[in-house]
């Protein structure tokens, strides 16, 4: 078996860091390379768009308030909802959480690649994740370093930047997960050897394993 078509994979690579750590810069290396990226928030975007699978059940659920004019799920209104309501969380969840991983299993059995790496902002803090990939990559890099990217990306307050931090995994969680770490606190050119080392390793784990 060469590990190249769908279905019939068993390797996996979960990447995971915190906000601004690097993640969609590695996968885009990764992707380069010719890694199949699955990248799950894009999944979640597309399922509480307008007409998205989630919609109905949301609607159904939550009422029409939390549904934006064209149809989509208002994000901002859902976000401090669920934030101050964690009952109304388990409730999201359960709608979002299963068709997450129906599209991110059939994403993964129609993407070609070397390797299929699944995007997951949250793995360390889903155990489920952690169950389904072979190996879990964290992109490192200091707490300052976050703050500074995720400023100097988004304009977000640094108040704000660090309250989505001190509500993920902490970078000490994350490390504890990792299989394999990728050192994002240098420049963009540090991250080339790393990523060159990483993909040679998964495109042999991949065809060794299926
Ligand atoms: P994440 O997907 O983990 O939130 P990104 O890959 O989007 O992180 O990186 C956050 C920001 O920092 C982006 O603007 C990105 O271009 C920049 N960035 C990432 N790695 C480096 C690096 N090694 N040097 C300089 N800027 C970087």
């Amino acid at each position: 078996m060469t590990g190249s078509t769908g279905g019939t994979r068993t390797f996996s690579v979960g990447l995971t860091g915190g906000i601004g750590s690097g993640k969609t810069t590695v996968a885009d290396m990764l992707a380069a390379r010719g890694a199949a990226i699955i990248d799950t928030d894009q999944i979640a975007h597309a399922l509480t768009a307008p007409g998205g699978m989630a919609i109905n059940e949301i609607r159904a659920q939550f009422g029409d308030a939390f549904l934006t004019p064209e149809g989509a799920m208002d994000r901002a209104k859902m976000r401090a909802y669920v934030f101050a309501e964690p009952a109304a969380k388990a409730r999201l969840e359960a709608i979002l959480h299963p068709l997450i991983r129906i599209e991110t299993e059939k994403a993964a059995e129609a993407a070609g690649g070397a390797y299929v790496v699944f995007a997951v902002p949250l793995l360390v803090e889903s155990g489920s994740w952690k169950q389904r990939v072979t190996r879990v990559l964290v992109v490192d890099c200091a707490e300052e370093t976050q703050v500074r990217r995720v400023m100097s990306r988004s304009g977000l307050p640094e108040a704000q930047i660090r309250a989505i931090m001190a509500a993920q995994a902490s970078r000490s969680d994350r490390l504890a997960a990792a299989d394999d770490v990728i050192d994002n606190d240098g420049d963009a050119m540090a991250l080339v050897p790393q990523v060159d080392k990483l993909h040679a390793l998964y495109t042999s784990l991949a065809a060794a394993n299926g």
